[in-house]
Order: C-alpha cells, then sequence, then structure tokens
C-alpha cells in the first residue's frame, strides 16, 4: 500500500513535514500583484510595465466568498471516483492578496454548515492512490476555532 504523498500537481503547493499546507504563487517584482497558480512569464496587471514574478507562498487563510456541493463527476483530466462521491468545491478569499483561490472542501465538510465569510484554513488531502505513492490536493476546510 502506498505510503509516500506527492502533489498531484506541482508547484501549486507545498506540505510541511509537520502537515501544514502553504500555497505558492507569483509576486511581481515590481507592482507587487500576486497570481496563483504561479505562472513563469510576466506579471499580468494592466498598468504594469510587466516586470518577472517571485516564487512566493500566499495565505493559507482566508474568508469563504462563494461554495457548492458537487454532484456530479468532474470532466476528464480529473481522475474518476467509482463511485463516485460527492463533493464540495470553495472560493476562498485569501486574507492577505484578497485574491479568490478556488479549491475542493475538506473531506466530510457538510456544505449546509456552511455560510459565505466564515473563517477557512489550507489543508493537504489524498486525492488519489498509485501502486506507489498518495497524490495529494490543496483543499480549504473550516477554521479550528481557538
Ligand atoms: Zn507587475
Amino acid at each position: 500500500m502506498a505510503t509516500k504523498r506527492v502533489p498531484a500537481l506541482e508547484g501549486f503547493f507545498r506540505e510541511e513535514d509537520d502537515g501544514t499546507a502553504r500555497l505558492l504563487g507569483g509576486r511581481c517584482v515590481k507592482c507587487g500583484a500576486s497570481f496563483f497558480p504561479m505562472q513563469w512569464s510576466f506579471c499580468r496587471n494592466p498598468v504594469c510595465e510587466g516586470a518577472p514574478l517571485d516564487e512566493v507562498e500566499l495565505s493559507h487563510t482566508g474568508r469563504l466568498w462563494s461554495f457548492a456541493d458537487n454532484q456530479f463527476s468532474p470532466p476528464p483530466p480529473y481522475p474518476q471516483a467509482d463511485p463516485f462521491v460527492p463533493y464540495g468545491v470553495a472560493a476562498v478569499e485569501l486574507t492577505a492578496e484578497r485574491m479568490v483561490v478556488l479549491g475542493q472542501l475538506a473531506s466530510g465538510t457538510d456544505t449546509k454548515t456552511l455560510s459565505v465569510g466564515v473563517e477557512m484554513e489550507l489543508v493537504v488531502e489524498p486525492l488519489y492512490e498509485t501502486a506507489e505513492e498518495i497524490r495529494t490536493v490543496w483543499k480549504w476546510k473550516v477554521a479550528d476555532k481557538s
């Protein structure tokens, strides 16, 4: 059984040894505009001359901006679960960058208990498994109240 955790998408996020999730993006060296996912070309801000981007860690917290309960299977190339299990998707406005990043809701999240504006945090969870590896993806979960 596979135990090695590997991102299903390289360069979008990172999982620390303690399980903490980090979202990776790009920030323009000139105007400071942030982008997700990281793009290796130039800044897309229309009022910027188009400077290169630095790879940065984006906020791993934010506020729920919108969400949905997906009752249908995602189209290829997404892996198709068999049998299909409904899953939630969330749009979260990042705390510092104020940009909206989409992601699945963490497993076990009941969309009936969600409301726009609640504090969310990034987690890394399995997306699917191969014989050798557990392929992971970033997801959003309701932040722990402490
Ligand atoms: Zn720029």
